[in-house]
């Protein structure tokens, strides 16, 4: 396995899908997150000790994903952990960073983690139409918090057709990020994938199996071939991309992800390089 991380065929990340619930309710949400759904936490001394057997195995890093991750109230105590076996990124919605939560964050500033938010338009009205009233100005106010706490933050934007945005459109973003202290290294743009909410609402690029790169992905379900893979629509789980129902020893479904890695046949890996 750290053969084909090496030379490129499998991304060296091992994906965490913490939790499902959330505060936000967006419109081209993958997993049809809000307040009152099954939260499907993954637990965490179930994350620990995948952490440590993926870094013997030869993994890089660990991504963190939801629903939003910091409703889980020990998670920036999880992320310090974490950081201690490999570096980590977290997606966040950040609307959740200010009082106990935001210092609670702290002691991340010293550590490899980075946390990557959410932010889709320059355009307050814009942004809010897809994830909720408020979302811009609570994003816009946390991002600086965080660099000045010495956190990592990358902005992700995502876009139902990424382009196809006007680019002066895009300028006004790009100079926005930069002026909250992200720099344009630190800013991916990717498109809405047609799964979840956003294949109820019939937005977004269809994303197979063989379009997306191998990722393992665990889930309280089970592990997944991507991070895209274990969407829900109309309140079930999806189970096209799920490689097994065990997620521990890690190396089992590793041995699962390997095996269909081997099988693909040349010419299916026309990947969408979604990050
Ligand atoms: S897209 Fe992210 S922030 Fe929006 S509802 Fe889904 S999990 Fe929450």
């Amino acid at each position: 396995m750290a053969e084909a991380i090496e030379n490129g065929e499998l991304s060296g990340r091992l994906w965490f899908y913490s939790n499902y619930h959330c505060n936000l309710r967006c419109t081209y949400c993958l997993t049809e997150s809000a307040p009152g759904v099954a939260r499907r936490e993954l637990g965490l001394d179930e994350m620990l000790a995948a952490a440590h057997e993926a870094r013997s195995l030869g993994f890089t890093d660990i991504g963190v994903t939801g629903g939003e991750p910091f409703l889980v109230p020990e998670m920036p105590m999880l992320l310090a952990s974490l950081a201690e076996i490999l570096p980590v990124v977290v997606l966040s919605n950040a609307t959740l960073f200010y009082g106990s939560r935001l210092k609670a964050l702290e002691p991340l500033g010293a550590a490899p983690v980075h946390i990557q938010v959410s932010l889709d338009r320059a355009d307050p009205d814009e942004n809010d139409e897809m994830r909720g009233p408020e979302n811009f100005r609570r994003v816009v106010e946390a991002i600086p918090e965080l660099v000045e706490r010495g956190i990592g933050v990358r902005i992700s934007t995502t876009l139902e057709d990424p382009d196809a945005v006007d680019p002066d459109e895009m300028e006004r973003l790009c100079k926005l990020h930069r002026s909250l202290g992200v720099p344009d290294e630190d800013h991916v743009v990717r498109p809405v994938v047609r799964r979840g909410r956003a294949a109820t609402a019939g937005m977004g690029v269809a994303a197979t199996f063989d379009q997306l790169d191998p990722e393992l992905t665990l889930t309280a379900d089970g592990a997944f071939w991507s991070p895209v893979g274990p969407t829900v629509r109309d309140g079930r789980l999806d189970t096209d991309m799920l490689l097994t129902h065990t997620t521990a020893p890690l190396a089992a479904p590793v041995a699962a992800l390997m095996q269909v890695l081997s099988e693909r046949r040349d010419g299916e890996d026309a990947r969408l390089g979604i990050k």
